[in-house]
C-alpha cells in the first residue's frame, strides 16, 4: 500500500538533523529545545510570564485584529466552518489571541504592566519554500499596558540578546517609527500623491494596495517597485511632536546600550494598529526569506478588539528561519544517558527493568537494552550510547542480587550488590558526572 506523506508546507522535527535540497540542513529537535530553553531563561530573568492561547479562534478575531487589507487575512488564512456552524481560523500569528485573552480575562485589572511570552504553531496558506511553511512556529513577547519608550527598548533587547546568545551572526536590525494614527494619515496622503504618477510601473499587488494599504507598498519585494519606493518621502519627516519625542527616546536609549541599528524609513509593518516603533531583524544568510524577527508597538489593537485603551509592544521570531540558521552553524548533540543497562536471560531481564526504573527514580538517565540479543551486541550499543558506564546483569547476578558496573572508557569493572548501588546512588552520580 502506498504510504501517507505529510502535507506540503509542514515539516517533522526529528531527533536527527535532516538534509534537504542544496545540502541544507533542517535542525533537529535538540536545536529547537536549546533555542526554547535559552529563550525561556531570558524571559524568566526579565519576569515575563508564559501564556498559552488556543490554536484556533473565531475568524472575526483575525479579521479585526490583523486587518482585512493584509495578505495574512486576505489570502493566507486556514479558515473552516465547524460542526456548530462557526467560522474558525487556525491562528496565523500570536498577538491577536494574546490580546483577546487579555481583554476576556481583564488582565489589566491585575494592575501594572503585563509582560507575556508565547511559543507555538502558526498557520498560513503560503507557497512553501525555504523559510516559508504552512505550519510554522513562532516565539514571541507582548508587553501590555506601558507607553514608556523603555518598554520598546526592553523588548528589543530581549530579541537581540536571544539572537546573540544563540550565536547568530550577520544580522541587521532595522528600525523605524510609523507614528500615530494622525501622522500616518498625513503621510499616507503624501505617499499616495508621490506614488500615483508611477502607478503603471508598480507591481500588481502594489497597484492594488495604492488605495487600500499604501504604506505596505514600501515593503514590496518587487525590484521596480522598490526602486520607486526608494525615492518616496520619508515617514520620519511627517511625525508629530509626540511621536518624535517617543522615537527619539527609543533611539537614544538604544545608542546608550550600544545596540547597532539601521534607521529604515521604508520599514512598515502591514497592520493598521501598528504605531510608533517598528522593527525587523534580518539575516543575510537566509536568502529571500530574510526576516527572523518582526515587531513593534501596537497602541491601537486592544481597543480595536473591544478592550480598554492599552498601549502595547511586542515581537515574534520565526523559529524555522532561526533554527535553519543555527543548523548550518553547529549541531547540538543529543544528550547521552548516564547509564546503559544490558541483560540476558529471563530472570536477569526482569531484574534489569526493575533496577533501571529504580535508578531513573533517583534522577539518573538510564537506557535499557530491550533487544534480548547476545551480550557482545548489547555491549556495542552501550559503547555507542555515550553513557559513561554500563550495568551488566546475567543469571548469576540476578540470583545473587548483584550487578556488574563497567566504566566504558577505562574498561574497569566491579561487582556490587544492587542494594549498595541504590544506597550509594549519590556517589555513583558524582562519578558519572565527573567522567
Ligand atoms: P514575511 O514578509 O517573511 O512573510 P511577515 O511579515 O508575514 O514575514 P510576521 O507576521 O511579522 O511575518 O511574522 C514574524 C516572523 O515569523 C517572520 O519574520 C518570519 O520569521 C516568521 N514567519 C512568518 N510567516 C512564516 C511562514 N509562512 N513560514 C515560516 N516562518 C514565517
Ligand atoms: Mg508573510
Amino acid at each position: 500500500m502506498e504510504s501517507i506523506q505529510s502535507l506540503p508546507g509542514t515539516e517533522d522535527i526529528l531527533p536527527q538533523p535532516q538534509r534537504v535540497g542544496q545540502g541544507l540542513k533542517v535542525a533537529d529537535i535538540h536545536t529547537w529545545q536549546w533555542v526554547e530553553a535559552t529563550a525561556r531563561e531570558l524571559f524568566q530573568r526579565a519576569v515575563y510570564q508564559e501564556i498559552r492561547t488556543p490554536t484556533f479562534e473565531q475568524t472575526a478575531l483575525f479579521e479585526r485584529g490583523i486587518g482585512e487589507a493584509t495578505d495574512v487575512v486576505g489570502k493566507e488564512m486556514y479558515t473552516f466552518v465547524d460542526k456548530g456552524d462557526r467560522s474558525c481560523t487556525l491562528r496565523p500569528e500570536g498577538t491577536a489571541g494574546v490580546v483577546r485573552a487579555y481583554i476576556q480575562h481583564s488582565l489589566q485589572a491585575q494592575g501594572g504592566v503585563q509582560r507575556l511570552w508565547y511559543c507555538g504553531s502558526m498557520f498560513r496558506y503560503e507557497r512553501p519554500q525555504k523559510g516559508r511553511q504552512r505550519q510554522f512556529h513562532q516565539i514571541g513577547v507582548e508587553v501590555l499596558g506601558s507607553a514608556d519608550p523603555r518598554a520598546d527598548v526592553e523588548v528589543i533587547l530581549l530579541a537581540t540578546d536571544l539572537l546573540q546568545r544563540l550565536g547568530l551572526k550577520n544580522l541587521t536590525f532595522n528600525l523605524n517609527s510609523v507614528g500615530d494614527r494622525d501622522d500616518r494619515q498625513r503621510y499616507r496622503e503624501v505617499l499616495v500623491n508621490y506614488l500615483t504618477p508611477f502607478k503603471a510601473d508598480l507591481d500588481a499587488d502594489s497597484q492594488d494596495r495604492l488605495s487600500r494599504n499604501p504604506l505596505r507598498i514600501l515593503d514590496s519585494k518587487d525590484e521596480k517597485t522598490q526602486a520607486i519606493a526608494a525615492d518616496a518621502p520619508s515617514i520620519l519627516d511627517y511625525l508629530g511632536d509626540t511621536s518624535k519625542r517617543h522615537f527619539d527616546r527609543v533611539l537614544a536609549q538604544l545608542s546608550d546600550l550600544g545596540i547597532e541599528f539601521v534607521l529604515n524609513p521604508r520599514l512598515v509593518r502591514g497592520l493598521d494598529y501598528y504605531t510608533h516603533t517598528a522593527f525587523e531583524i534580518q539575516s543575510s544568510d537566509l536568502g529571500a526569506q530574510a526576516t527572523v524577527c518582526g515587531g513593534g508597538r501596537y497602541d491601537g489593537l486592544v481597543q480595536e478588539l473591544g478592550g480598554p485603551v492599552t498601549p502595547a509592544v511586542g515581537w515574534a521570531i520565526g523559529l524555522e528561519r532561526l533554527t535553519l540558521l543555527l543548523a548550518q552553524l553547529q549541531t547540538v548533540s543529543a544528550p547521552s544517558p548516564d547509564l546503559y543497562v544490558v541483560s540476558r536471560g529471563e530472570a536477569a531481564e526482569a531484574n534489569a527493568l526493575k533496577l533501571a526504573q529504580a535508578l531513573r527514580n533517583h534522577g539518573l538517565a538510564v537506557d535499557l537494552d530491550l533487544s534480548g540479543s547476545a551480550f557482545g551486541k548489547q555491549f556495542k550499543r552501550a559503547d555507542r550510547s555515550g553513557a559513561a558506564a554500563c550495568l551488566i546483569l546475567g543469571d548469576e547476578e540476578a540470583a545473587q542480587g548483584t550487578v556488574q558496573l563497567k566504566w566504558l572508557q577505562s574498561g574497569e569493572q566491579t561487582s556490587i550488590t544492587q542494594a549498595d548501588l541504590l544506597t550509594d546512588v549519590n556517589a555513583l552520580r558524582q562519578k558519572l558526572q565527573a567522567s
